[in-house]
């Protein structure tokens, strides 16, 4: 059994152009089936006897706040009177602003989410409006204010970089404006052009400038000045937090270890084996009505597979990938597996091994995706 619980819920009010997450639109009707649908999934999935409890807990997206205050209610106390849930464990939920309320709020606090994700993206209303979000930049200091008012301590935003029409002076202000806000994390993505969507379409077709290489990096240097300057320490390749305010669920990920996902397309990762929810919401809720397995795809992960894996993954974390692990959970080293790569990569100063860890350098973090190219 998993210490790691997360729970997809594919519902969002629009369509963002940027996006090809597992989301949809004008599925508001599914919406209580599909609640329904997850408490049977969650109920099939419960552990039976003593086992360890979940340390982590996620609701991700879509955007789990575009359901009604009493169907997350629902959901989340299904979850947590059907798994024994550990007193500290961190219970995340991501939330759009525009799609919270004080009354949301309160109900998540009283069912114990103690930390709030927040898909800010900008803080300009007309980089919003070019990516297709539905807020504003003002809803989302007021989203921020209200989920302070409700109680939260651990909050997050999510800002992207490398926006249409953006330039390294907005992101400045964008990104000062969140530091002004006296948050405990910051997660700041490098926007992905991905095919077939909207914002590709648009790029592709001249409608839509991106910034330039120049101007990115300009944006990289300004992101490690200010987050520095506000008490924030880079812990992986996007991710910022105050000493203690890291992210305890996504770390399960950048570690490898195991973790179990409920919902449409959602993924869980057991004992080596890897399976895939169907990624339809309807499907889903067919399929789990009938008593019919929703696992769409699985595959078992051979030794040399799952490590190459561990490796690229522990590199997102500035800490690196400890070694010890890395031979406790498969007999296998670095510098053995690697062999003259892994020299040349430190011997070219992209990667350092010290400590027990292998990691990136700071020239290693800008050529992050070459590194990993090498080793995977
Ligand atoms: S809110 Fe998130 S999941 Fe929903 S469409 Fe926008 S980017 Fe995709």
């Amino acid at each position: 059994m998993a210490s790691a619980l997360y729970i997809h819920i594919p519902f969002c009010a629009a369509k963002c152009s940027y996006c090809s997450f597992n989301s949809y639109t004008g599925l508001e009707g599914l919406q209580g089936r599909y609640v329904d649908s997850l408490c049977l999934e969650l109920q099939k999935c419960a552990p039976e006897g003593d086992i360890e409890p979940l340390k982590t807990i996620f609701l991700g997206g879509g955007t789990p706040t575009f359901l009604s205050a009493s169907l997350l209610r629902k959901v989340l106390s299904s979850c947590l009177a059907l798994f024994p849930v550990a007193p500290d464990a961190e219970i995340s939920i991501e939330a759009n602003p525009g799609t919270v309320d004080a009354e949301k709020l309160d109900i998540l606090k009283g069912v114990g989410v103690n930390r709030i994700s927040l898909g800010v993206q900008s803080f300009h209303d007309r980089e919003l409006g070019r990516i297709g979000r539905i807020h504003s930049a003002a809803e989302a200091v007021r989203a921020v204010d209200m989920a302070r008012t409700a109680g939260f301590q651990n909050l997050s935003i999510d800002l992207m970089y490398g926006l249409p029409g953006q330039d390294s002076g907005s992101w400045r202000t964008s990104l000062d404006t969140a530091l002004s806000l006296g948050l405990n994390h910051l997660s700041l993505y490098q926007l992905t052009v991905e095919e077939e969507t909207p914002l590709e379409r648009m790029v592709r077709e001249d409608r839509l400038q991106l910034p330039g290489d120049d101007e990115v990096v300009a944006m990289d240097e300004i992101s490690a000045e200010l987050t520095t300057a506000a008490g924030l320490f880079q812990y992986e390749i996007s991710n910022y937090a105050q000493p203690g305010y890291q992210c305890r669920h996504n770390i399960t990920y950048w570690q490898n270890s195991d973790y179990l996902g409920v919902g449409s397309g959602a993924v869980s990762c057991l004992r080596g084996c890897r399976r895939r929810n169907v990624a339809g919401p309807e499907q889903y809720c067919r399929l789990v009505e009938a008593g019919k397995s929703v696992v769409l795809e699985e595959e078992t992960l051979e030794t040399d597979a799952s490590f190459r894996e561990t490796v690229i993954m522990g590199l997102r974390l500035n800490r690196g990938v400890s070694i010890d692990r890395l031979q406790t959970r498969y007999g296998l080293l670095p510098e053995s597996y690697y062999g003259k790569t892994l020299r040349r990569l430190i011997a070219d100063g992209l990667l350092e091994q010290s400590a027990g860890y292998l990691f990136l350098t700071d020239r290693g973090r800008v050529f992050a995706n070459r590194v990993m190219a090498e080793l995977v």
